[in-house]
């Protein structure tokens, strides 16, 4: 049987409950929050640290888990959206197939979404840290420096474009953590199914795929630390192409230049400084490679 010693538990149950204050506030609940603690206190005496030797999980460990275990606790004492943005300023959707009929109705414009190309590196809701994505993603784009819908009124707290927002925003339930999956077997929407039939533009993308692609960035990357050189000229030609293919659309199509990250991406001139490196466009057109500073 699990032991405990008294006085952490005392502390600890007494923490728990500061830490339901924190977090019903936070998902807008009206809820007490010593029935909260109450509704799950068989789970969180589960949670609670043992003395016995056979606990292995560090204190942030066993602090993340108890506060999932009060978040979904809460989401479930006002199970309906009261539109308190959380969804919306914590990344934006992906469009998946069930949201081409707002496509068809043009509800979104080329500069409003931009494309994950299979292999960027991609925040992952999942695992909460970036991973190279698994296949291209279309998403609606995030307002500069954060994870915020671009549709998000901030000051008004709320949608824009409620009514015809996309499916995973119609699906996603934030005090349901279950629902991530549901939105996960979605079919997502890619470039192929919403441009292929745009013959010259659909053309010049394939032809900036193959050339561009993350997966030959990341393998001239990997070449970078043992040779330097010709390795350095393979990244300046990379760069030079994706910066051409947009210039060159851009005009010949007159587009508005912020759609180019939904053709291409962003730009790999963005994408290497990953890999620590900084491109600066020279006044000539040309592009000054830089190592930058690691610190520590
Ligand atoms: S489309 Fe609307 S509901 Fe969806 S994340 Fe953006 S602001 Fe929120």
């Amino acid at each position: 049987m699990t032991t405990y010693n008294k006085a952490e538990l005392d502390f600890f149950v007494t923490a728990i409950k500061e830490e339901a204050r924190t977090v019903i506030w936070k998902v807008g609940s009206n809820a007490d929050p010593q029935a909260l603690v109450k509704s799950v206190l068989e789970d969180l005496e589960a949670l609670a640290p043992r003395d016995d030797g056979s606990d292995r999980r560090s204190e942030e460990e066993i602090w993340t888990q108890v506060r999932e275990r009060l978040l979904k606790a809460a989401y479930a004492t006002r199970p309906h959206c009261i539109r308190c943005g959380t969804c919306c300023t914590t990344g934006s959707p992906t469009l998946v197939v069930q949201d081409l009929d707002l496509i068809a109705r043009d509800l979104f414009k080329p500069q409003q979404l931009t494309t994950i190309r299979k292999g960027e590196m991609t925040y992952s809701v999942r695992t909460e840290k970036p991973e190279p994505a698994v296949r291209e993603l279309i998403k609606v784009r995030e307002k500069p420096g954060t994870r915020t819908c671009i549709f998000y009124d901030t000051w008004a707290k709320n949608c824009s474009i409620y009514e015809s927002r996309p499916y995973q925003c119609r699906q996603q339930e934030c005090w349901n953590p279950e629902s991530i999956d549901t939105i996960g077997e979605a079919e997502p929407l890619d470039r192929e199914a919403l441009l292929r039939s745009v013959g010259p533009l659909w053309d010049v993308i394939c032809r900036h795929e193959e050339r561009c692609s993350h997966a030959e960035l990341g393998r001239i990357m990997a070449r970078l630390g043992a040779t330097s050189g010709q390795t350095v000229e393979d990244v300046m030609e990379l760069l030079r192409f994706d910066h051409h293919v947009r210039h060159f659309i851009t005009e010949k199509l007159d587009l508005d230049p912020d759609a180019m990250d939904f053709f291409f991406g962003p730009p790999l001139s963005k994408t290497v400084e990953l890999y620590g490196l900084q491109v600066e466009e020279q006044p000539d057109g040309s592009f000054l490679l830089t190592m930058v500073e690691q610190s520590g």
